[in-house]
C-alpha cells in the first residue's frame, strides 16, 4: 500500500502545484490568457523594499508591436500612498498591473520600485512583494482555512484566524458546518461575492506585501457589499503602497492621486477635488455617475 500511495501523493501535490500556479495567474488575468514567457536575467537579485515607492518612467507597451497600450506613461507612486487609475474601458488599467508584476516586460521605458528596474530582480521576490485581490477571488477546491492560508505557506492556525479577523470573516467561518475545515470552491459550498472577497483579503493580509494592487475589487458586487468591503480594503491599504483600478469614482474620491488614463495617456492626474476644479474628462466621468446613482435610487 505504502509503495503505490507514496508516488500517488507526489503526483497529487505535483498536481497541486501547478494548479495552483495556473489559479495564481488567474487570479487577476483571464485564466485563457497566456502571458509571455519572461525570464529572470541570470544576476537577477531579489527585491529590495525599502518603502515601497513605484515609478512607471515613460513606460511604453503593446501585446501586439503594431498596436501600442500605453504610450509613454509617466505614474509615480510614493511609499505609502495610493494612487486610483481610472479611465474607460480597454484604456490600458489592468496593462499597468500586468507590467507591475512583470507578466510582460515594457517595450520602452522602465517600470521601478524604489530605485530597482523591476526586471532585474527575480520574479519570485517581486511577486512576493505583491498582493493581489482581483475583482473575482479565484477559490481552489479545498478548506477555507486553506484558501487563506494560500497567502502564506506555512502560516499557522493563529495567523489564519487572525487574518480572518481583520477581513471580518471569521464569524462566518466559524459559523460554518465543518469552521475552516469546511471546502469551499466550485465543488464545494458556494460563497457570496462579498464572502469570495473577504477570503481575498484575508489570504492578502495573511501575505503582508508592500505594495496592493487592486483591481475593481469590488466592481462585481451589490452596492452595499461594495462599501463594506471597500471599508476592509481601506484598513488594509494603511501603511502600503496601492494601486487601485476602479470602476466607480465614489470607492476612489479620497485617494492621494488620481491618475485618468485615456487611450493609453494619462490625459489628467490629480486629487479629487483638484480634478473636479479642472472640469475636464475626471469631472464629467464624476458627473455622469452621480447621475446614474441619483437614477438608479
Ligand atoms: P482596461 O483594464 O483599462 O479595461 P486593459 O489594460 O485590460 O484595459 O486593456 C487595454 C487594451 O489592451 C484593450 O484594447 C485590450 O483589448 C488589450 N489587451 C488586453 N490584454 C491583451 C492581450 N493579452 N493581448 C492583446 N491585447 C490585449
Ligand atoms: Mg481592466
Amino acid at each position: 500500500m505504502i509503495q503505490i500511495t507514496m508516488p500517488l501523493n507526489f503526483l497529487g501535490t505535483v498536481y497541486r502545484e501547478i494548479r495552483q500556479a495556473l489559479v495564481d495567474m488567474g487570479e487577476m488575468f483571464d485564466l485563457l490568457e497566456q502571458p509571455a514567457e519572461v525570464q529572470d536575467r541570470p544576476d537577477a537579485r531579489p527585491l529590495s523594499v525599502t518603502g515601497g515607492e513605484i515609478e512607471f518612467d515613460d513606460v511604453v507597451f503593446g501585446y501586439d508591436p503594431e498596436r501600442p497600450i500605453l504610450k509613454g506613461v509617466d505614474i509615480t507612486v510614493e511609499a505609502g500612498q495610493t494612487i486610483a487609475v481610472v479611465g474607460s474601458s480597454g484604456a490600458g488599467k489592468s496593462t499597468i498591473g500586468r507590467l507591475l508584476f512583470r507578466f510582460y516586460d515594457v517595450v520602452d521605458g522602465a517600470v521601478r520600485i524604489d530605485g530597482q528596474d523591476i526586471r532585474d530582480v527575480t520574479q519570485e521576490s517581486l511577486h512576493q512583494q505583491i498582493g493581489v485581490v482581483p475583482q473575482d477571488t479565484v477559490l481552489f477546491n479545498d478548506t477555507v482555512g486553506y484558501n487563506i492560508a494560500y497567502g502564506r505557506a506555512g502560516a499557522s492556525r493563529k495567523d489564519i484566524e487572525a487574518a480572518a479577523r481583520a477581513a471580518e470573516i471569521h464569524d462566518f467561518i466559524i459559523g460554518l458546518p465543518e469552521g475552516y475545515d469546511t471546502v469551499v470552491g466550485e465543488r464545494g459550498l458556494k460563497l457570496s461575492g462579498g464572502e469570495k472577497q473577504r477570503v481575498g483579503i484575508a489570504r492578502t493580509l495573511l501575505k503582508d506585501p508592500p505594495i496592493l494592487l487592486l483591481d475593481e475589487a469590488t466592481s462585481a458586487l451589490d452596492s452595499e457589499t461594495e462599501s463594506e468591503i471597500q471599508r476592509s480594503l481601506r484598513q488594509m491599504s494603511a501603511g502600503r503602497t496601492v494601486i487601485t483600478i476602479a470602476h466607480r469614482l465614489s470607492t476612489i474620491a479620497d485617494a492621494d492621486q488620481i491618475v485618468v488614463l485615456e487611450n493609453g495617456i494619462v490625459v489628467e492626474r490629480g486629487r479629487h477635488d483638484e480634478l473636479l476644479a479642472q472640469n475636464g474628462r475626471y469631472a464629467s466621468l464624476w458627473h455622469r455617475q452621480q447621475m446614474d446613482e441619483e437614477d438608479a435610487a
